[in-house]
């Protein structure tokens, strides 16, 4: 492909606005980055923050949201360290990293220490540009998590890019590089329960449902998951949840609903993964004696109540967890091997709509109809 190019993204151009299908220029590629023709891109939350302008003053407008792309790479940055990959190859796009800080140089692209501005600014570390314009020359932010991937086609950060060996389930696997890796990493990575313990999970979205799914691979004992959704709470039973607690309807004594589901004793492992600060303090306060709870959903700036007494007479552990504590180009291919042995049924989470019906994909995930959107361009 020639650049610069013309092509299409949904650009949003100023808070609160609309994803318009917008003109845009490619103009040029870097030598570490890699041009990726996006052929689905999965829809996550962070994608309306975003749209929102709720991403702490990084990014400014106009720009372009998404962050699970995969797609078919279109050409190569002379300098990109992967000597494998070839153009023609498809991939799947995760957070891009610096590669170079001490997280990076130990395989661990998640606790990278640029990753606020590598990710939500939009733009490239370096100096500060995007690779796209809008047609009349003004910039777009066109690298969102290394990738803005609600994109025709897209400069990518070389260490977003995955090669995925199977180029047919592209769609169902967009969502690996961030909502999947995020619920499964949390598990598998970070809190690694044994058979012999419980797991709750606070929120039946994709991060939720990667959770509970991951945690039924281990077998453990116990996986409750609470929702506000009867849908969602009946499908987390058929994959993984052995037990589920409709919060609409208990209120304020989902802490003991858990107690009573566990033995009057809580649970080993909690997760939240809606980033609601009445939940996190519930999280905490179900956990069993010794037991760790992770924050995994972005909360807002706000302050919570714990008893810290409790809290330190429990032996408590409260850890924060982002994209699954997971590595990418070792984690991805690890889920898709679950996937592949029937294990992680990601298919049964999600559902691949037209970019045209980028609208309706937004709303049927908001009232809890789909899981997971996946946008197809
Ligand atoms: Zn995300
Ligand atoms: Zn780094």
């Amino acid at each position: 492909m020639q650049l610069p190019l013309e092509t299409e993204a949904l650009v949003v151009n100023s808070p609160g606005g609309e994803f318009e299908m917008t003109p845009i220029i490619i103009q040029d590629l870097r030598k570490d980055e890699v041009l990726v023709e996006m052929k689905y891109s999965g829809v996550c939350h962070t994608d309306f923050y975003l749209q929102e302008g709720s991403l702490g003053g990084l990014l400014e407008f106009p720009a372009i949201a998404g962050h699970e792309g995969a797609g078919i790479v279109r050409a190569i940055g002379a300098n990109v360290k992967d000597k494998s990959l070839r153009i023609g190859d498809p991939v799947l796009l995760s957070f891009a990293a610096c590669g170079a800080c001490g997280s990076c140089r130990e395989s661990q692209f998640s606790r990278c220490i640029d990753f606020p501005s590598l990710n939500l600014s939009g733009i490239r570390r370096a100096d500060g540009t995007s690779p796209a314009t809008l047609s009349d020359g003004r910039p777009v932010r066109s690298q969102f998590f290394g990738q803005s991937s609600f994109s025709r086609i897209s400069v990518v950060h070389e260490y977003c890019v995955i090669k995925c060996l199977y180029p047919d389930d592209l769609a169902i696997y967009s969502p690996m590089g961030c909502g999947y890796q995020t619920g499964a990493g949390t598990v598998l990575n970070v809190l690694k329960p044994k058979p012999d313990q419980t797991v709750a999970v606070f929120g039946a979205g994709s991060v939720g449902f990667a959770a509970i799914m991951a945690a039924a691979t281990i077998p453990v004992k116990q996986i409750i998951a609470v929702d506000i959704v009867y849908q969602k709470l009946a499908l987390a039973k058929e994959l993984g949840a052995t037990h589920t607690i409709d919060s609409s309807k208990i209120g304020g004594s989902i802490v003991d609903e858990i107690k009573n589901m566990t033995g009057g004793q809580g649970v080993d492992f909690a997760i939240d993964t809606t980033g609601v600060p009445s939940v996190v303090e519930k999280m905490l306060e179900c956990l069993i004696y010794g037991g760790t709870a992770a924050s995994v959903g972005a909360p807002p700036p706000e302050k919570i109540s714990v008893d810290v007494g409790a809290f330190f007479g429990g032996k408590k552990s409260w850890v924060s967890v982002a994209e699954g504590d997971s590595h990418p180009p070792e984690f991805i291919p690890k889920l898709i091997e679950l996937h592949k042995q029937g294990k992680f049924p990601v298919e049964k989470i999600s559902k691949v709509y037209p970019v045209a019906e980028l609208k309706k994909a937004i709303s049927d995930m908001k009232n809890g109809t789909v899981i997971k959107p996946i946008i197809e361009f």
